[in-house]
C-alpha cells in the first residue's frame, strides 16, 4: 500500500489526510500543534511526533502549511529523512517566488517536486472534492496520481515546470478575493442605505450575476457569523502574493492593493482567524 505523509493538518490538511485514508492509502500525518493531528488517529492515520518520522518510508510527501517560510522550515529537516525516489507534492499557497525557492530546495536534495496548489475549501478537502492544479515533470505523474485522485474531483495539469500551477492559483484567488470584498461592499452599502442586505442576494439569485460563492459568503456576512473555511490571515497572505505577481509583470495592482489593505484591517481588528467573509466588518465600522 502506498504510504503518504501529510505535513500540516490545519483546515485543509486534516481533510486531505482523511480523504487519502478513505481512499485506502497508508497515511502518516504531522502538525506543529499536535492537538490538531491527534484526532486523525480515529481515521486510521498514523500521527507522527516529528515531520522526519512522518516522511520516513512515504512514497509521496504532501505539504499543506501556511506559507513558503513555514514549508521551508519544516521541509529543511524532513527532506533528509525522505526515502529515495519519494516525491514532494507542495499544495500550500506560497506564491511564485516561494514556489521557485521550494523547488530549488527539493532539487538541492535530489527530490522530485510537484507544484500542486488546490482550489476548494474545508468541505471539499474533507470530501476529496478539491481541484488540484498541478505542474511538474511528466515522469512523476503516475506516482502522484493516487494522491490527486483521493483529494480531488479533478486534476488540471498546467505544465511540466513547477510554478505554472501556482500562476493559475494566483489568477483564481485574485478573482475569489475580489468577489468576496466586492460582496462585502454591496452587503454593507445595502445596510447603510437602509435596505435589508438579503435583498441584494435575492436580487442577483439565479441570474447571470449570481455565483454560489457570493450566496455562501454573503449569507455569512448578513449573519455576521464567520467560522473559518478560509481565514482572513490566508486572504491577507494571498492578496500580498497576488500583488507581488501583478507588480512583477508590470500590471496595475490598485485593486488587489485595496483588497490587501481591507484584509490587513480585518486582521488588525482581531479577525485573523475568522473566515475571510469577516472583511464585511471592516466596511461596517
Ligand atoms: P490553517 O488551518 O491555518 O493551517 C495552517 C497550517 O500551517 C497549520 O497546520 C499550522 O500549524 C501550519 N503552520 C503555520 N506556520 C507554521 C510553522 N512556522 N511551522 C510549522 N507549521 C506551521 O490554514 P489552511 O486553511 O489549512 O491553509 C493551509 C494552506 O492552504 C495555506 O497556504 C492556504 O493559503 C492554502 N489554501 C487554503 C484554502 C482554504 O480554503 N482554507 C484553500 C486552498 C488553499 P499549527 O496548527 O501548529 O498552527
Amino acid at each position: 500500500m502506498t504510504r503518504v505523509a501529510v505535513l500540516g493538518t490545519g483546515i485543509m490538511g486534516a481533510g486531505m489526510a482523511r480523504s487519502l485514508a478513505r481512499a485506502g492509502l497508508d497515511v502518516a500525518a504531522w502538525n506543529r500543534n499536535p492537538d490538531k493531528a491527534r484526532p486523525l488517529a480515529d481515521d486510521g492515520i498514523a500521527v507522527a511526533e516529528k515531520p522526519e518520522e512522518a516522511v520516513a518510508g512515504a512514497a509521496v510527501v504532501v505539504t499543506m502549511l501556511f506559507d513558503a517560510a513555514s514549508v521551508a522550515e519544516v521541509m529543511t529537516g524532513a527532506l533528509q529523512a525522505m526515502t529515495d525516489g519519494a516525491v514532494w507534492v507542495q499544495t500550500s499557497t506560497v506564491g511564485l517566488d516561494g514556489t521557485a525557492e521550494l523547488a530549488q530546495l527539493a532539487r538541492a536534495h535530489g527530490v522530485g517536486f510537484v507544484d500542486a496548489p488546490v482550489l476548494g475549501t474545508r468541505q471539499p478537502a474533507e470530501q476529496g472534492q478539491l481541484t488540484v492544479l498541478a505542474a511538474g515533470p511528466t515522469e512523476l505523474r503516475d506516482a502522484v496520481a493516487p494522491v490527486f485522485d483521493a483529494i480531488g474531483a479533478k486534476t488540471v495539469w498546467v505544465g511540466d515546470e513547477p510554478g505554472a500551477a501556482h500562476r493559475l492559483k494566483l489568477v483564481v484567488n485574485a478573482w475569489v478575493l475580489s468577489v468576496v470584498t466586492g460582496t462585502a461592499q454591496s452587503i454593507t452599502l445595502a445596510e447603510k442605505l437602509g435596505l435589508d442586505p438579503q435583498l441584494f442576494l435575492d436580487a442577483i439569485a439565479g441570474g447571470a450575476m449570481d455565483a454560489p460563492y457570493v450566496q455562501l459568503k454573503g449569507r455569512a456576512m448578513v449573519a455576521g457569523d464567520y467560522p473559518p473555511a478560509f481565514a482572513v490571515d490566508g486572504a491577507l497572505k494571498d492578496s500580498g502574493l497576488i500583488g507581488d505577481a501583478l507588480r512583477a509583470t508590470g500590471a496595475d495592482d490598485r485593486l488587489i492593493t485595496a483588497v490587501n489593505a481591507l484584509f490587513a484591517d480585518a486582521a488588525e481588528a482581531g479577525r485573523a482567524g475568522e473566515d475571510m467573509a469577516a472583511v464585511a466588518e471592516v466596511f461596517r465600522r
